[in-house]
């Protein structure tokens, strides 16, 4: 018997942190239908740790030498493809201003729960998206 809990995604995403909390509003922009599945009980927890909890949420001075990696053009390739402009239209785009600090980037508020909660407020504002689309898998 088909469960009537059972609701089918384009996409599921594994992973409720930044990277996943972006993707979703991102797929959502494009008009997939997508999911979060978080194993623990909160989506976006440790952005509430980022930057002693005023979350620097970008840098101005971006270059690879700030990476170890050994390939540091593809690093750089990578953050082109979303670099720092873009990172801050968006969050201004979202109602995100930003103040920084020799080149650390926070949101105006300087609350790391402030970007959380319109990360939150913008997968439910997208049509696709309420609440019940984020599963807690333990
Ligand atoms: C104390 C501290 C301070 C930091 N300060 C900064 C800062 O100021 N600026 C900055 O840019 N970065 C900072 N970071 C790093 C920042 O936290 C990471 O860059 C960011 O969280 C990475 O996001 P993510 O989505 O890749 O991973 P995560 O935030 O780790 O998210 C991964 C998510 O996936 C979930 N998950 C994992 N496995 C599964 C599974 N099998 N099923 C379901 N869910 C799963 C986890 O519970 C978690 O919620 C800091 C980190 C710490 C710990």
């Amino acid at each position: 018997m088909k469960s009537k809990y059972v609701k089918k995604h384009e996409c599921v995403i594994i992973g409720g942190g930044a990277a996943g909390m972006m993707a979703a509003v991102q797929l959502a922009g494009y008009g997939i239908d997508n999911c979060i599945i978080e194993h623990t009980g909160k989506i976006g927890s440790k952005i509430l740790q980022t930057g002693n909890g005023k979350c620097n949420f970008t840098n101005l001075n971006m270059s690879s030498e700030m990476y170890q990696n050994k390939d540091n053009r593809l690093v750089m390739e990578v953050i082109d493809e979303f670099d720092v402009q873009h990172t801050l239209k968006f969050f201004k785009s979202i109602g995100v201003y930003y103040t920084q600090k020799d080149g650390y980037v926070y949101p105006h508020s300087k609350t790391a729960a402030a970007l959380r909660y319109e990360l939150i407020l913008l997968k439910r504002k997208r049509k696709q998206f309420s609440m019940s689309d984020f599963f807690i898998f333990f």
